[in-house]
């Protein structure tokens, strides 16, 4: 098997394991505890607050722990749900949102907000210009990801937070794929509410973070959750304290390693695509001349269904479409915003991503390999039709 899904998770690094392990039976105590056990606890949960918040150049107090980005982003749009009489009903976002902001963005639009989406090109960038004329004084809620999980495009978000901030709208960016991998400045982007997942970044499932702007206190709407007021009151329940400090570690070895990644994972994807191109010319790469997050590679291979691909060659652990969609091989929201529309893109397009536990000269005679026996399924194919 070649691990080649890294979008959709990561190992956890040794480190991160080996942080977390005296978390689970020898320093057990419950966090909020006043007693020596949840002292030890509460210190190893508070050195991880200060590791993830130096990863995304914010306070600590800033940092809310949650079960995973898709939790964060939950909460943001449940909170304005649940604020009562709003004058501004009006939430912009984009249309290659991962799923766990489209779908809460929906249910408000079924509760009485306007959800506008804003334009994207054929990379998947935002238009600016559009997003100037359509996030106005009315705009009570701007979401936008930092980079999306399926083609990788990173988003202008410093110049959106700006034009949000502008008309007095609250700005969330979801930043599950961009934390770790590219340089990410929360202080500096001028944003008020972000997302985070540790297990993209060689951290453990299940923790994630909310970022706000001033902490919790200055959280904007309703807190959507009630219980015991832990993480300043806006995510309740017994901290996950081995989940939190395998974040942590993560979190400083990204912040360790983010340079020294990025230029190995960023030289691996052009000799990738090299390979991609002469082996398969005839397959499109998604994005591929604008900034994306390093190491991921959207590339659309015609006459070849990507379910083939995955029914016929699945050792070679490839994404198809999100990962989050229920492990189903169905149409890609993304795809389809970004009008690769013909049934060659959207249905044959696969996701390589890798990371630092790939070895990458073992992945490129791999991608060697893949791309050659796609040829001889292709022959297959064009014989059988
Ligand atoms: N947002 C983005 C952009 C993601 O890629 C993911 C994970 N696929 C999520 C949110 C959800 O993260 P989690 O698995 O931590 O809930």
């Amino acid at each position: 098997m070649i691990y080649l899904d890294n979008n959709a998770t990561t190992p956890c690094a040794p480190q991160v394991v080996e942080a977390m392990s005296k978390y689970w039976s020898e320093y057990f105590g419950n966090p909020s505890s006043p007693h020596f056990a949840g002292k030890i606890a509460a210190k190893a949960v508070a050195k991880a607050r200060a590791q993830l918040a130096s990863l995304a150049h914010c306070e600590p107090s800033e940092i809310v722990f949650t079960s995973g980005a898709t939790e964060s982003n939950n909460l943001v749009f449940l909170g304005l749900l649940l604020e009562g009489a709003l004058s501004k009903k009006k939430i912009v976002t984009t249309p290659i949102e991962h799923k766990s902001v489209l779908n809460p963005a929906q249910l408000l639009g079924e509760k009485g907000f306007n959800i506008v989406y804003l334009p994207v090109d054929s990379n998947g960038v935002v238009d600016l210009d559009a997003a100037s004329e359509l996030i106005d004084t009315t705009t009570v809620l701007v979401s936008v990801q930092v980079a999306n999980n399926e083609i990788g495009t990173i988003q202008p978000v410093r110049e959106l937070a700006e034009i949000a901030n502008g008309v007095g709208a609250v700005f969330h960016t979801d930043a599950a794929q961009g934390l770790g991998k590219i340089p990410l400045d929360l202080t500096e982007l001028n944003v008020d509410l972000a997302s985070f997942s540790a297990h993209k970044i060689y951290g453990p499932k299940g923790v994630g973070a909310l970022y706000v702007k001033n902490g919790p206190s200055q959280w904007p709407w309703v807190f959507p959750l009630r219980g015991g007021g832990q993480e300043g009151g806006l995510r309740p329940g017994t901290l996950n304290v081995p989940g939190i400090v395998g974040f942590g570690e993560a979190a400083r070895l990204a912040g360790s390693t983010l340079e020294n990644q990025a230029h190995i994972l960023l030289e691996a994807t052009k000799k990738i695509e090299n390979i991609l191109m002469e082996e398969l010319p005839d397959c499109v790469i998604h994005s591929r001349h604008v900034p994306r997050i390093p190491g991921l590679i959207s590339v659309a291979i015609p006459g070849v269904p990507a379910d083939m691909i995955a029914d016929n060659l699945m050792e070679y652990c490839v994404g198809f479409g999100s990962a989050c969609n229920g492990g189903t091989l169905g149409e890609s929201h993304v795809l389809k915003a970004i009008n690769c529309g013909s049934s060659i893109s959207s249905k044959n397009t696969i996701r390589i991503s890798f990371g630092l536990s790939n070895n990458i000269d073992y992945m490129l005679s791999a991608i060697l390999k893949f791309s050659n026996t796609i040829n001889n399924l292709r022959e297959i194919i064009e014989g059988v039709f």
